[in-house]
C-alpha cells in the first residue's frame, strides 16, 4: 500500500511484540484498515505476550506468526529473509517498572542486548535490499517518554531535545536502546525512525497497569492500591491514537529522526482512579461507591513524580493529533473491559499462558 503525499508504501511489516497491549492494538489497526499486504508478529511470548489479543486474526491469512525472542539472530535472520519486510517496528519490549525494579536482568537483556541483535540483523537484511527497496525500507522503534526522567509541576513538558535522565531500570534500559538506534543510523545509516510516547491506555492491556488493574480490581470488590498520596502525574494517550501516530511517523517521518507522541492529558494516578470509580459507579453500581475501595499503599521506590510530553513536531511536521479526549477514552476502554470479561479472566487467571497460538 503507498501513501499518496509521500509514496511511500509498507508491504508487508514485521512488526515485534505484536501479542502485547500495544503491538497488538497495532497489528489489528493496519490489517483492520487495509494499510499493508501482510503482517509477521515476532514475539516471545512472555507473559505479556497474549495471543488471545489477536485471536480473531488467526485465519487471516495476511496474519503470520514467529514464536521468537528478537535476540535469536539466526530464527530472526531467516525470518526477514524468507518474509523481506519493507518496514519493521519494534514493540518487544520487558515493559513494566516494578518488575524492573525486583528482576532488572531481563530488561537489559531484551530491552538493551535484544535491540541490538535485531538493529544487526536488520543492517545485515537491509545490505541484502535493491535500491528501491532500501530507499523504501524503515525500522521504528517504539519507546518511552519515561528516558526523560522526572519532572517538577512547572517544568515545561518534554520535547525531542530534552536530556536523557532515565530514573528506573525500565527506563534506563530503552533509553539504552534509543541510543543503539541513533548509533545505527548515524554510522551505518540505517533508515531508522524513535518514537517516545507517554502512557497508553485503552483494550488488552495486561492488568498490572494503573487502568486495567483499578478497573478488574474494583468489579471484583477488591482494593484499589494507590502508590503514595496519588500525587503522581502522568500523561495519558489512547492506544489507538498512539498506534496513529507511529504510523505517521512511519510514512512521513524524517529518518533518523525521534519524535516525541502524547496526549495532552495530564492527570495524577488519583485522578484517574477516580474516574474510573466514578464510571463504574454508573455501569455497575454497588452497594457503595467505588471509591471505599481506595488504599493508599508505600510508594514505589524512586518514583517519578511527573511526566509530560510537548508534541508539537509530529503535530507540526505530520499533521498528528490524539482523536480521543481522555474521558472519551476512558468511557471506551473501561464498557471494552465490562464487555471482554473472558478475556479478563483468562489474563488474570493465567489461562491465555497455557494456550499457544501460530509454529514455533
Ligand atoms: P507489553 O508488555 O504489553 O508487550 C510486550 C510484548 O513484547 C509482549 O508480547 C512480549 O511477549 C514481547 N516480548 C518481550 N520480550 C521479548 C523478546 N525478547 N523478544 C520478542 N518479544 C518479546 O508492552 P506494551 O505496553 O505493549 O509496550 C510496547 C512497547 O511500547 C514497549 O517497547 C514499551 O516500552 C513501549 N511503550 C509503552 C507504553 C505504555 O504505556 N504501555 C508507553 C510508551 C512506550
Amino acid at each position: 500500500m503507498q501513501n499518496e503525499e509521500t509514496g511511500h508504501s509498507m508491504n508487508s511489516i514485521v512488526v515485534t511484540g505484536g501479542l502485547g497491549f500495544i503491538g497488538s492494538n497495532f497489528i489489528r489497526m493496519v490489517l483492520g484498515e487495509n494499510l499493508c499486504d501482510s503482517v509477521l508478529n515476532i514475539d516471545k511470548q512472555t507473559y505479556a505476550g497474549n495471543p488471545e489479543n489477536l485471536g480473531d486474526l488467526e485465519l487471516d491469512p495476511r496474519y503470520n506468526f514467529l514464536k521468537s525472542d528478537i535476540g535469536d539472530s539466526n530464527k530472526i535472520d531467516l525470518a526477514f529473509r524468507d518474509f523481506q519486510p519493507s518496514s519493521i517496528v519494534n514493540f518487544a519490549a520487558e515493559s513494566h517498572v516494578d518488575r524492573s525494579i525486583d528482576t532488572p536482568e531481563p530488561f537489559v537483556e531484551t530491552n538493551v542486548l535484544g535491540t541490538l541483535r535485531l538493529l544487526q540483523s536488520t543492517k545485515e537484511y537491509f545490505s541484502s535490499l535493491e535500491d528501491e527497496s532500501k530507499e523504501n525500507f524503515r525500522f521504528l522503534h517504539v519507546s518511552t517518554d519515561e528516558v526523560y526522567g522526572s519532572l517538577g509541576k512547572k517544568d515545561p513538558a518534554f520535547c525531542e531535545n530534552t536530556p536523557y535522565s532515565p530514573n528506573s531500570p525500565y527506563s534506563a534500559s530503552k533509553a539504552g536502546a534509543d541510543h543503539l538506534v541513533r548509533y545505527y543510523n548515524h554510522t551505518f545509516g540505517l533508515p531508522t525512525l524513535t518514537t517516545n510516547c507517554s502512557n497508553n491506555y485503552g483494550p488488552y492491556q495486561f492488568p498490572e497497569k494503573l487502568i486495567p488493574l483499578i478497573t478488574l480490581n474494583a468489579l471484583e470488590g477488591k482494593d484499589l492500591p494507590i502508590y503514595g498520596d496519588g500525587g503522581n502525574i502522568r500523561d495519558w494517550l489512547h492506544v489507538e491514537d498512539h498506534c496513529r501516530g507511529i504510523l505517521s511517523v512511519l510514512e512521513k517521518g524524517r529518518v533518523g529522526e525521534t519524535y516525541c507522541i502524547g496526549g495532552d492529558s495530564e492527570k495524577t494516578n488519583l485522578e484517574v482512579v477516580d474516574t474510573i470509580c466514578r464510571s463504574l459507579d454508573q455501569f455497575r453500581p454497588q452497594n457503595m461507591p467505588h471509591e471505599k475501595l481506595k488504599t493508599f499503599v508505600k510508594d514505589r521506590p524512586g518514583h517519578d513524580q511527573r511526566y509530560a510530553i510537548d508534541f508539537s513536531k509530529i503535530k507540526n511536521e505530520l499533521g498528528w493529533i490524539p482523536e480521543y479526549s481522555f474521558e472519551e477514552g476512558m468511557a471506551q476502554t473501561i464498557e471494552w473491559y465490562l464487555k471482554h470479561a473472558e478475556w479478563c479472566e483468562n489474563v488474570t487467571t493465567g489461562k491465555y499462558q497455557r494456550e499457544r497460538l501460530g509454529v514455533e
